[in-house]
């Protein structure tokens, strides 16, 4: 299927034609032309409220994964130690990439149908390992929960740790994201999630603190953050900018500051809201435990078991709705509704959930 009737994915969304036009034109060399800045920084700002902040955003070409990345290599040398707190696929994926990279980490791992609620064992590992940085996944997406960040950032902040790392991609634009209130130093996010916008570019927001140890760690690659810290005085960008990109998340993200963040926030709560109601009212299983948060930007719900999923998916596919399935341990156990960006609509969901009632509802009752 090239395109969705009923799309309903968390990621990448449906993109709205007014994001779809912003690609539409035969733009000029981004090295060369002060629009190009000027339209980088017009972002930059109005991504700056969207994250709740005052921190630089640095924009790349790429997706969410590049900016999850990028923080990890530019931030940390092999051997720092860092604190992972994982309640989900996101979570266990990150600590598992600073493994990768060379850092000493140590997890606090919950079930995945969990969120972070008591922040004791977090602050016996600070007091006993001293992470350089603590990583954090907003959103777990695979899972439809989402971690409260205050009070872990409020921990992070008292117990003077260097660096906070969060994962916003699947939250940012959606819910309520507020970076400095939270003492977040890197806070990633992407394009193709509550921006609405293709799969095309990554986004963060760097902290004072993190732009020092990145000047330490002398980090040099490809996805390297330091030649982001003073574009005007180098006068370029590390390579070619992405002008269509940049205009379509120049675009996206005003689509959502415009009208005011809040409004954005109370869709999105609405639109989960019924979800999940309709869902259980249909005998569906929610899969987050019943005193975890569950996400505004996606309902994960188990798979009605005497369907299977290869047969649900089938089924719901040849209705014209496309959900989302799961990932690592969840895979074919859970499926997802991304209703998230230009997919929080009363409208398009209540043809989704129509749909799921005729298919999922009788087969789980
Ligand atoms: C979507 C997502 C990402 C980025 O993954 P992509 O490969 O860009 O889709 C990272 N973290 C979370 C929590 C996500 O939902």
């Amino acid at each position: 299927m090239e395109t969705y009737p009923i799309p309903m994915v968390p990621g990448p969304v449906q993109v709205p034609e007014e994001i779809l036009q912003a690609y539409q034109k035969n733009y000029g060399a981004p090295g060369l032309e002060e629009e190009f800045l000027a339209l980088y920084h017009d972002t930059e700002q109005h991504l700056q409220q969207i994250l709740g902040t005052q921190n630089r955003v640095v924009i790349q070409t790429g997706e969410g994964m590049l900016a999850l990345w990028t923080a990890l290599r530019s931030c940390l040398s092999p051997g720092d130690r860092v604190l992972s707190i994982a309640t989900g696929v996101f979570g266990y994926g990150i600590a598992g990439m600073a493994e990768s990279i060379g850092a000493e980490v140590n997890t606090i791992g919950l079930e995945y149908d969990e969120t972070l609620a008591d922040l004791s064992a977090v602050a016996d590992a600070v007091e006993s390992f001293r992470p350089k940085m603590i990583t954090v996944v907003h959103c777990e997406t695979p899972s439809g929960t989402l971690n409260p960040l205050e009070g872990l950032g409020r921990l992070k902040h008292d117990a003077g740790v260097p660096l906070l790392y969060a994962d916003v991609v699947s939250s940012a634009g959606g819910v309520p994201v507020a970076v400095d209130a939270w003492h977040v130093d890197l806070a990633l996010g992407g394009s193709q999630k509550c921006l609405s916008a293709p799969p095309c570019m990554a986004f963060l927001s760097v902290s004072d603190r993190a732009w020092s140890e990145i000047a330490r760690t002398g980090y040099v690659g490809y996805d390297a953050l330091a030649p982001f810290r003073n574009l005007e005085a180098a006068g370029r960008f590390p390579y070619t900018p992405y002008w269509h990109g940049m205009s379509a998340l120049n675009t996206a993200a005003k689509r959502l500051t415009a009208p005011g963040l809040e409004e954005s926030f109370r869709r999105h709560a609405e639109a989960a809201e019924h979800c999940r109601k309709e869902m259980a009212g249909m005998g569906l299983a929610l899969f987050p435990a019943p005193e975890a948060v569950p996400s505004p930007t996606v309902t994960a719900a188990w798979v009605p078991e005497p369907i299977g999923w290869t047969e649900f998916d089938a089924r719901l596919r040849r209705r014209g709705l496309v959900v989302g399935g799961s990932h690592g341990k969840l895979a074919r156990r859970v499926f997802r509704i991304g209703h998230m960006g230009s997919q929080a609509d009363m409208d398009l969901l209540g043809k989704a959930l129509s749909i799921l009632a005729e298919v999922g509802g009788s087969a789980a009752a």
